[in-house]
This record gives structure tokens, C-alpha cells and sequence, in this order.
């Protein structure tokens, strides 16, 4: 028997004008590529993503066509969110981060039609603009006033793009499973690919995400993504504050600590999200600059695993709640969230941060499981590891323009990340498969060994590598970059994670860098790394 409830389909619409009908005169604060800070509201971003989405329309993007984005974290790119979404176009978040031979190659696999941009990224579509095979429109994000000189073919300002359109736009009424955005993954190997989020895997990821154990929106939480909104969709926030009626602050293009912390304290947020390296860089600045931002309780870092010593500072040093996520661009990209039960809380500071590297616990709409080597379903015990395999609505099935499925015989997606899941479900990453290391037969996880090695006072950044071994097949080689200018010698680490690692496990060599190669995510490019010190 059919059960007798409406078939409302779940669509990215339904998200901004919730936001706008219910919590209309809810904030959304910018700092804009401009320079000011800017105030607007959930009801104003309805109004102005209908606009955006007749100026499409009317300029021939229509149904399933993908419109680009290269932007900062703006309201106006929150607008390119909802409006290409919402008129049943593919909103296509690029990273401005990657080298321009891939930009070329993701825009023309994915033959963006449109790109809109913001002021800062001119230069770059401008050399690549020749390449773009499938772009007929630029729309420059900002107003005429700073609109910049430019060769773009067909380039127009944002606003003057949206000016003339009345906001009166109705939303069609799309299948939920219809592509909505696109987003690809960072592409350590091969080409990139492209998750394709359905109208559908983005609410449902939408409500997961606000929920109380996870980000813990509501109307009260004033939340600034720093993770960038080319970054799986900023981790869903600007969909998850639109279901709880967040004020969303949107920080632009100043990213350093100094920005940063000014605008957290001026909009009085209480909750902010990005991926670690950003925060060591953050609480540094607090202690030289006399604390934290008043207002902020609780921020969620993911994206690489947190060094326990950052943990511990933020709850410790600054009474700030901390909550460590996982997740990857193909799993929408929410998978786990370590958020305390209550027999936790009263441990003392440094078990609980020690407890807090675990990247926790799968939300309602995810399952994971671990596999051994033979493909054996392994127990939840904390001891046994092997590769994580996730699934659910938000999880992808497949990738934009390929036929191949990345899922195995039972409808698992494999992650690459090998991981413990222990009696209470907290799943904990030790590596990825390609960068654990086989020491004499034993593994040693890489992870483990560059989180201890940066609770080392004078140690900022680590990471750590195999590098072949005639003797031992691979041995572990951490490359440090130090806290100040005072290197610590290498027998002082040696010895300080000599501490809590077997003498097999230590690392045979010690190389101090001044800085390490990243990723255009805020991860380590340990190819990078392996390319030059696998040599030894
Ligand atoms: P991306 O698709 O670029 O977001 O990358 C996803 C990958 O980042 C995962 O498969 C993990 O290897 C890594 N990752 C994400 N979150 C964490 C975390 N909290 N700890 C360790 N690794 C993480």
C-alpha cells in the first residue's frame, strides 16, 4: 500500500525561500572583494538569486546547462548558488587555487557555458579565456562602478547583468534527483572528476549538517564558513543556515588571521568552520593579540587531520568548543562529526583532545564500514584497521560525464582512507591508502606520526612520507617546518616522539622547510613531497 502524504520534491529553492519566508530580515553579512563590509538579508538574497536567474535565462542558459563560479565566499556567489540551482541549471564551483591547465580541463569536460567571477580572478579566465571552448558569457561579480578593463569576450558586471530583472521569478517545479551542482575533487591522481549533487543529496545533506550533533545550526548561531564555497560547497553551510535560519557571515577575500578575527568579532559569530591550517594560523594571532573573538563557542575544523596540540589550545586556552569533521567532495561532503557524549566531558583536557583527533561519528544518512585486505568486513573494535566505505543519499554513485562506477558489487563508495571504527562507532583516519607506510611488514600511519611531531612546541606544520628502504622496503621521513626561527634539533624530536612511538615506528630522517606544499583544499601535497625527498 502507497502511503497518502505529499510527494514534495526536495529542491535547492525550497531552501532560500524557507530562509526568506520564515527568517526574511535573518542577516547575511560580506566583506566584499570591493573592501567594505556589507549587511543584507536572507528575504534580499531571495530576490536577488530570482533576478540572477531571469539574467540567465534571458541570456539562453537554460535546464541542465552548467554556469561556473570562480568566487570568494560573497553574497553574491550565495545568490549564484541558489539562482543557477534553482532555474534547474548546474551551478559549478571551481577552485581558483588549481593550476590554470586544470581550470581549462575541468571547464571544458564540464562545458560551462557561463562563468561568473569576482574582480580578483580577471587576470586568470582572462589567460585561459582562449581555451574555453563551451564559455559564451563572463559576469564579473561586482558593480559597474569596479567593473575592471577587461578582454573577456561578452564580460558585464553582475549587477548590471541583474539590474533590469524584477525578482519576480517562479522556481520551476524539477525531478529532486536532477543535477544541481558540481564540484570536483581535488585530483591527486589522474584527471579530476566531477561529484554531481542532485537537488535532492543537497537538502537532505542539508538538514544532516544542521542538526545538533553536527554543525548545530539554528536561528541563534551566526556562522562564518571559512572553508571556501569551492570547497565541496563550503561543507553545505550555505544550504544548512538557510534550513535553520542562520545568520551567515561571508568573509571575501581576507582569509589571514587579522581579517579573520575582525570580522568574527565585529559580526559577533559564534561558530566558524575550515580546515586546520587555517587555524594554527588563527591562534597564533590570538595569543599575540590577547584572545579569542568574544562571541565564538564552537568551531568544526576538517578537511586533514588537527594536530591534538591545536585541539587542546582551542578548548583549553580559549574555552572554545571544537568538533572535528570528516568528509570528501564525493560524500556531499559530510561523513562524520566527533561531537563529545557526555561521559566525555568531564575528562580532563589533554585526554579529551587525545579523544577529539578521532574524526567521530557518522550522522544519520551515512553508514560506514571497514574492509581488510581480503575484502573482509572488519569488527568495530578500535584495534583493527582498513579501507572506509561509506554510502547513503548523500554519497556519489558515480561521476559527471563517466559510465564507470566507482561503487563496489554492494553498493559501498571506497574513500581510499584507511580508518579504525571503534565499540562506539567514532571512526578514526589513520591514512590515506597511498600514504600509509610498510615498515618490515608493519604499518605506520603517517598521521599519526605528524600529529605527534607538531605537539611539539617548536614544530608549526609536519608531514610525513615513506621513502623506499632496501632493508625495511619503506621508512617513515618527517619534513617539519619549525614554529620560529630557533629550529629544535632533530634528536629533540626524535626524542619527544619517542614518547608515544615504538622505536620502528620513528622516523629515520628529520628535514626542517620553511614552508610545505599545499593543496589547492588545505591539505599537504604529500606527491609533491614524495617526488622530491623519495630519493631520500
Ligand atoms: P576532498 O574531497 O578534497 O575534501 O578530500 C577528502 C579527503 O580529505 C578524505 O578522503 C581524507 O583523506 C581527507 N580528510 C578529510 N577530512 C579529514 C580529517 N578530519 N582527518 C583526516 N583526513 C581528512
Amino acid at each position: 500500500m502507497r502511503g497518502r502524504m505529499m510527494d514534495t520534491p526536495l529542491l535547492i529553492s525550497s531552501l532560500v525561500e524557507h530562509a526568506s519566508r520564515v527568517h526574511g530580515d535573518q542577516q547575511i553579512a560580506t566583506r566584499t572583494v570591493e573592501g567594505p563590509i556589507v549587511h543584507s538579508t536572507w528575504a534580499e538574497v531571495l530576490r536577488r538569486s530570482k533576478q540572477l536567474a531571469e539574467a540567465l535565462t534571458g541570456a539562453g542558459i537554460g535546464t541542465s546547462d552548467r554556469v561556473a563560479t570562480l568566487g570568494w565566499n560573497t553574497q553574491r556567489h550565495l545568490e549564484a548558488y541558489y539562482g543557477i540551482s534553482g532555474m534547474g541549471a548546474v551551478c559549478h564551483t571551481l577552485n581558483p587555487r588549481l593550476h590554470p591547465t586544470q581550470l581549462v580541463y575541468i571547464m571544458n569536460h564540464a562545458e560551462d557555458r557561463a562563468l561568473l567571477l569576482d574582480t580578483t580572478f580577471v587576470p586568470l579566465a582572462e589567460a585561459v579565456a582562449d581555451e574555453l571552448r563551451h564559455v559564451e558569457h563572463y559576469v564579473v561579480m561586482t558593480d559597474r562602478e569596479h567593473m575592471p578593463e577587461t578582454s573577456l569576450p561578452n564580460a558585464v558586471s553582475y549587477e548590471a547583468f541583474i539590474e533590469t530583472c524584477p525578482g519576480t521569478y517562479s522556481w520551476p517545479s524539477l525531478d529532486e534527483r536532477d543535477a544541481a551542482a558540481l564540484c570536483y575533487t581535488s585530483g591527486t591522481t589522474g584527471h579530476p572528476k566531477g561529484a554531481l549533487y542532485t537537488h535532492r543529496s543537497t537538502v537532505l545533506h542539508a538538514m544532516g549538517v544542521a542538526m545538533p550533533d553536527v554543525f548545530n545550526l539554528s536561528r541563534d548561531t551566526c556562522v562564518l564558513p571559512i572553508v571556501p564555497q569551492f570547497h565541496a560547497c563550503a561543507w553545505g553551510l550555505p544550504y544548512a543556515a538557510a534550513v535553520a535560519g542562520s545568520k551567515l557571515v561571508m568573509p571575501g577575500p581576507r582569509l589571514d588571521a587579522e581579517g579573520l578575527t575582525e570580522l568574527l568579532e565585529s559580526e559577533q559569530v559564534n561558530f566558524c568552520a575550515g580546515v586546520p591550517s587555517v587555524f594554527l594560523g588563527l591562534i597564533q594571532h590570538w595569543r599575540a593579540s590577547g584572545g579569542a573573538p568574544s562571541a565564538l563557542s564552537m568551531v568544526l575544523l576538517g578537511g586533514a587531520a588537527p594536530p591534538q596540540s591545536l585541539i587542546a589550545a582551542l578548548e583549553g586556552e580559549f574555552d572554545i568548543e571544537f568538533r572535528h569533521g570528516w568528509g570528501m567532495t564525493e560524500t556531499s561532503p559530510l561523513g562524520a562529526v566527533n561531537t563529545l557524549l557526555p561521559a566525555h566531558r568531564s575528562w580532563p583536557v589533554e585526554e579529551r583532545s587525545a579523544f577529539q583527533t578521532k574524526q567521530g561519528r557518522a550522522p544519520y544518512g551515512i553508514e560506514l564500514r571497514i574492509l581488510g585486505q581480503a575484502g573482509e568486513v572488519l569488527p568495530h573494535n578500535g584495534q583493527a584497521f582498513g579501507e572506509l566505505q561509506a554510502r547513503g543519499p548523500w554519497v556519489v554513485d558515480g561521476y559527471f560525464g563517466s559510465d564507470e562506477t566507482p561503487l563496489t558489487d554492494e553498493g559501498w563508495f571506497p574513500t581510499g582512507d584507511v580508518a579504525t571504527i571503534d565499540s562506539e562507532a567514532y571512526v578514526q583516519i589513520t591514512d590515506r591508502t597511498k600514504d600509509l607506510i610498510k615498515s618490515g611488514g608493519e604499518w605506520i600511519s603517517s598521521i599519526d606520526v605528524e600529529n605527534m611531531a607538531m605537539d611539539h612546541p617548536d614544530i608549526a606544520m609536519a608531514a610525513v612520507i615513506g621513502v623506499p628502504d632496501e632493508k625495511w622496503g619503506e621508512r617513515p621521513l618527517l619534513i617539519a617546518v619549525p614554529a620560529s626561527e630557533t629550529k629544535p634539533t632533530k634528536e629533540a624530536v626524535l626524542e619527544h616522539l619517542a614518547g608515544s612511538l615504538a622505536q620502528w615506528q620513528l622516523p629515520d630522517k628529520v628535514i626542517f622547510v620553511d614552508s610545505l606544499p599545499m593543496g589547492a583544499t588545505g591539505k599537504v601535497q604529500k606527491t609533491q613531497l614524495r617526488k622530491e625527498y623519495a630519493g631520500g
